[in-house]
């Protein structure tokens, strides 16, 4: 029996309702919000707000994507969970270098020993401290996502190693994939690299592929079989064309199976219980007519439901 594995627990897929697929919905202080106090969200009640919005409008879950040691608060997210009933998914693995200190334990463990910590974070519970050190303190709340993140260079040693022990942990445990790229830049890379560290393809999303309009580059892309999550239909600005439209229109017809959508606001000024805009629940309501405008209507099921169930359900390659 497959599974998708919440901040409170494991549920059908069918339970997840309608589901946003890239979101930030805690960033708690950390080297990253040092780095970038925009990004800091840890307001309980803010939050709550929003999300209580984004259910009104028929929202269900969210795919939160602050991986370890980058801002989590597995206690705040259970939290707001309960409070605004939205199911949250919250990750494992390891963001962009940029967002760790020079001297982080990504840099001195080996590949089995953050293998390791990813596996504990699915399978016994997400370190209370974030992985912050010196103690791991495991609360009850387990990871349902693990996440790896690479820029626009090709990939460096480091960040071969951290593939490998994204992969390990994802055919010992089942728990889906998911990527952040760099204005869809490596998209096709991580893709082929996937594939030949025997990732599941169908349980692999690369993230804000659609920052890169070149509907040819996403067919290269969608052919090797991963699914590409778009998250900027709110960000293009007229009069500039909305990149992202373009691309649904060009691909919805021949890929409904592939692509799902978010928003990451990584910025607390995209919330409106933050006093920002559009707020979260942009793509349920804006958006929405917006594609129904386009002749798209029909997808709207599959980029919310049906795509996101199997593809953030656990499916387990080795024992
Ligand atoms: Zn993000």
């Amino acid at each position: 029996m497959t599974f998708v594995r919440t901040i409170l627990g494991d549920i059908s897929p069918e339970s997840m309702g309608l589901t946003y697929s890239h979101e930030h919905v805690v960033i708690d202080n950390s080297y990253a919000t040092e780095l970038n106090p925009g990004f800091l969200l840890n307001d309980e009640t803010r939050i709550v707000v929003e999300l209580r919005e984004f259910y009104k409008n028929g929202g269900r879950s969210m795919v939160d994507t602050m991986p370890a040691n980058c801002g989590r608060n597995p206690l705040l997210s259970a939290t707001i969970s309960k409070a605004s009933q939205v199911h949250l998914i919250v990750p494992t693995g390891l963001h962009l270098e940029q967002y760790y200190p020079v001297r982080h334990w990504r840099y001195q463990l080996n590949e089995d020993q953050i293998t390791q910590l990813f596996i504990d974070d699915v399978q016994i519970g997400i370190d209370r401290f974030d992985y912050n050190g010196p103690l791991v303190k495991r609360t009850e709340h387990r990871a349902g996502l693990i996440k790896l993140a690479t820029g626009k260079a090709p990939f460096n040693q480091h960040q071969e190693m951290i593939f490998r022990a994204v992969v390990n942990t994802h055919r010992h445990t089942g728990v889906p994939i998911l990527t952040h790229t760099e204005f869809g830049e490596m998209a096709l890379e991580q893709a082929k690299l996937f594939d030949r560290l025997g990732a599941d393809l169908n349980h692999v999303v690369l993230s804000h592929v659609d920052r890169k309009v070149d509907p040819d580059y996403h067919r290269q892309v969608l052919d090797t079989g991963v699914r590409l999550e778009y998250d900027s239909a709110f960000r293009w600005k007229d009069p500039n064309p909305n990149g992202t439209y373009q691309l649904l229109k060009t691909l919805l017809p021949q890929y409904s199976n592939q692509i799902v959508m978010g928003m990451d606001a990584a910025r607390n000024r995209y919330w409106r219980s933050y006093g920002g805009l559009p707020g979260l629940s942009f793509l349920l309501t804006d958006f929405k007519s917006d594609l129904d405008h386009m002749g798209l209507g029909e997808y709207y099921q599959k980029i919310f439901y049906q795509v996101p169930q199997k593809l953030y359900s656990f499916q387990r390659i080795e024992s």
